[in-house]
């Protein structure tokens, strides 16, 4: 699947133009997708320094993108459309904010792409819903 992720509000809290305190598992996480052979662009408004400033905060804790703000590495965007042809965003702009990103894991394995927010408590039965800070651990028991 290709997944399109935002950067500021999303992998840290949004302090744009400054990179922002990580958001718990953010890039644990993507990283994990990654080795599912999940394909990650970064969608972001960042552009030019500030875009560089989050691909080399990525970068350094391991996470690689395949593009920024394309759809593959060398597509010129100059012109023409802008539309990015992912099957899901992971935004903190959609509809009913970012969810916990153990919670969009969990979604993405089930094959759900929108109402992770509002179906939490389907996704997890009694003994496994998680604690606040123990997503990662509970994950990967
Ligand atoms: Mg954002």
């Amino acid at each position: 699947m290709v997944i399109a992720v935002d950067f500021d509000g999303t992998i840290v809290e949004h302090r744009y133009p400054r990179i922002g305190k990580p958001i718990p598992f953010a890039i644990d996480i993507l990283k994990q997708l990654q080795n599912e052979h999940h394909i990650l662009i970064m969608w972001t408004v960042r552009e030019g320094d500030l875009l560089q400033e989050a691909i080399d905060y990525c970068a350094q804790q391991g996470l690689i993108f395949f593009a920024h703000n394309s759809n593959f590495p060398e597509e010129d965007r100059s012109s023409g459309s802008r539309k990015l042809t992912a099957d899901l965003f992971i935004d903190d702009r959609n509809f009913g904010g970012l969810p916990d990103w153990g919670i969009i894991y969990r979604g993405i394995h089930k094959g759900l792409g929108h109402d992770l927010k509002f179906n939490e408590e389907d996704l997890f039965n009694e003994e496994q819903r998680p604690a606040k800070l123990s997503v990662w651990r509970k994950i990967f028991k």
